[in-house]
């Protein structure tokens, strides 16, 4: 049995939708006091109101891109929670766009968002962190880009191993102050992202899981939670892949029928 994280603040990253709500959802349930962040205020407020059904989860309206917002993130959950314990950086996009014709803005905006603003996040809340006798940060990674390649992604796939670089690191500087930092690689989680790539996107990533099914938020919410838990507290700088067996087949033919 796992020490229980009741009472913890946890800040959740786009935690308005998708994988960051399931992880939301995880830690409310398991007594977290959640603050959840995404750009719309609207979303933002929903998602909220539904995830109170699983304990105490507010909301705030911010840009991880922006270092006052982070910072301001910071304060909210200070203000309403009493302090930070656990950073989950897992706010990110993934527009496609193929290298050949690739712009220097689309570059900006997936590095910005997804590396960038991860950094930018932990650094907002380290002192916080740091004063927390839990202090753990998960980034929400990904298996495109630290292991396997996806063609249109070459920027994310960049973002995303850019974020496995920052995170080990990052470990180096935070082991001194009883912080953990670790990254889960998610394989192709079902979230509202990743339904806008479509049902064609959907049937490929299927027949290519050992498991044959896509994942649950709630298989992204359950790892993250395990990592936040005093159990884990030495385990630092490290990935967890959670994808069904997807990176194991060396071709198609490698994976059973049926
Ligand atoms: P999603 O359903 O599109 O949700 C993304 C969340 O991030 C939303 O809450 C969004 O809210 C927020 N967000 C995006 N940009 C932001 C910004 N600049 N500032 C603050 N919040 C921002 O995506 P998802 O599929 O859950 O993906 C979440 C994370 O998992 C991403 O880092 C993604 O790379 C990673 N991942 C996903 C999969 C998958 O299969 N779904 C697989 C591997 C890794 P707003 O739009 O309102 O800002």
């Amino acid at each position: 049995m796992f020490t229980p994280v009741t009472g913890r603040s946890v800040i959740v990253t786009g935690g308005t939708k998708g994988i960051g709500k399931g992880i939301a959802k995880v830690f409310a349930d398991a007594g977290g006091k959640v603050l959840i962040v995404g750009r719309d205020p609207l979303v933002a407020e929903a998602a909220a109101v539904d995830l109170s059904k699983h304990g105490t989860v507010t909301w705030t309206a911010a840009n991880i891109c922006a270092e006052e917002d982070c910072e301001r993130v910071a304060r909210i959950a200070v203000e309403q929670h009493g302090g930070v314990d656990v950073l989950c950086a897992n706010a990110g996009i993934f527009p496609e766009a193929p290298l050949a014709t690739i712009t220097a803005e689309d570059i900006d905006e997936v590095l910005a968002t997804n590396l960038k603003g991860t950094i930018l996040s932990v650094r907002a809340c380290l002192s916080e962190l740091a004063r927390s006798e839990h202090g753990r940060v998960i980034v929400t990674s990904s298996i495109t880009g630290p292991i396997t390649g996806f063609p249109g992604w070459s920027h994310y796939a960049a973002s995303k191993a850019g974020q496995v670089g920052f995170v080990r690191t990052a470990a180096i500087e935070l082991a001194g102050h009883g912080i953990t930092i670790n990254a889960i690689l998610p394989g192709n989680i079902v979230t509202e992202g990743l339904t806008g790539l479509g049902d064609d996107y959907r049937r490929q990533m299927e027949a290519s899981i050992p498991m044959k099914r896509l994942g649950s938020v709630d298989d992204v919410g359950n790892v993250a939670l395990f990592l936040a838990t005093d159990e884990a507290g030495y385990i630092t700088g490290q990935t967890i892949v959670v994808d069904g067996g997807q990176v194991l087949p060396e071709s198609l033919q490698a994976i059973p029928a049926g």
